[in-house]
């Protein structure tokens, strides 16, 4: 079992600091993510060389338009997640444990081979929460830099600054899945918070990874001027009104059937107000 990184010895188990969850771990137990167990003393990463999901991708699916279009990925996934989106619709996998899920063995070589024999150019980590299974990400990402092969990351943004620092240095391009400008509809409907997501979102942008926003807007929850105004502003704010923005539409699933699929006027209507707020690159996603 590989042994996870950030977390300290705690009276009876252990604290992940991976997260902003901190989760307390006592022994035999699991975080919020399913992903990482405590284990004599010790905190097991359950998934590292473990994927569940295996595919090959257009780049611009992940949804990345302005990072080597017209490419394809290996796009690669373990289980968990350290978020639980009501709509999710990778749920089998996200918000699962590993032994629930079929997966196959591939070591970081492994992973690294694959994509060189396929040649393709990069590798995205995606559809779960790759900072979850952040040690075999690392293993690979570092592997891969080493053979000219780019790393993409997908991600909700929910970490801490160390363990992002750390693996920043060999991320290329990165799309962050933005839930809502509202630490409300965070804690309500997604089981995280806001302020962090915004900080590593910046750390990301001044590091010089290539970033691309994604907001799902989900009928009646997170679709109105006011909020989508909010994120516009937040972006421009923040010097981020190159970075590509994308609206992405909504079908219901999961644990959330109440809302309609998002109107194509809602997303025509997003557009609009980014492009009049001054963000420059605005794409409609799922539609
Ligand atoms: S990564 Fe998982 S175990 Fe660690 S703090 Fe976050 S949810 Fe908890
Ligand atoms: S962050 Fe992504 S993978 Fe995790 S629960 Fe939300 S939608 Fe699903």
């Amino acid at each position: 079992m590989k042994e996870a990184r950030f977390y300290i010895a705690s009276e009876d188990g252990v604290q992940c600091l991976l997260c902003p969850h901190h989760c307390r771990i006592k022994e035999g137990g699991r975080g919020i993510c399913r992903s990482r167990e405590c284990h004599d003393g010790k905190l097991s990463a359950l998934s590292y060389g473990k994927p569940c999901a295996l595919a090959i991708d257009p780049v611009e699916k992940k949804p990345l338009n302005q990072f080597m279009p017209g490419t394809f990925c290996l796009s690669l996934s373990c289980t968990g997640c350290n978020l639980s989106c009501r709509w999710c619709q990778n749920s089998s996998i996200s918000q699962a444990s590993p032994e629930e899920t079929e997966s196959t063995i591939l070591s970081p070589a492994e992973v690294v081979d694959l994509c060189l024999n396929k040649g393709l150019p990069s590798i995205a980590y995606t559809y779960t929460e790759p900072f979850t299974w952040w040690e075999y990400m690392y293993d690979i990402a570092v592997l891969a830099h080493d053979k000219g092969i780019k790393n993409i990351l997908v991600s909700a943004g929910y970490v801490e600054a160390d363990p992002l620092r750390d693996m920043l240095p060999y991320i290329d391009a990165a799309n962050i899945d933005i839930k809502a400008m509202d630490d409300s509809f965070y804690r309500k409907y997604c089981g995280a918070s806001l302020e962090p997501v915004l900080e590593n979102i910046l750390s990301m942008k001044n590091a010089g990874v290539h970033l691309e926003l994604t907001n799902l807007l989900v009928t009646g929850l997170n679709d109105s001027d006011e909020q989508i105004g909010r994120l516009c502003r937040w972006m421009v704010d923040n010097c981020l009104q190159e970075v590509p923005l994308h609206f992405s539409r909504f079908f219901p699933m999961y644990r959330w059937k109440e809302s309609e699929p998002t109107p194509k006027k809602t997303l025509l209507r997003a557009k609009e107000t980014a492009l009049n707020s001054g963000i420059k690159n605005v794409y409609l996603g799922n539609i």
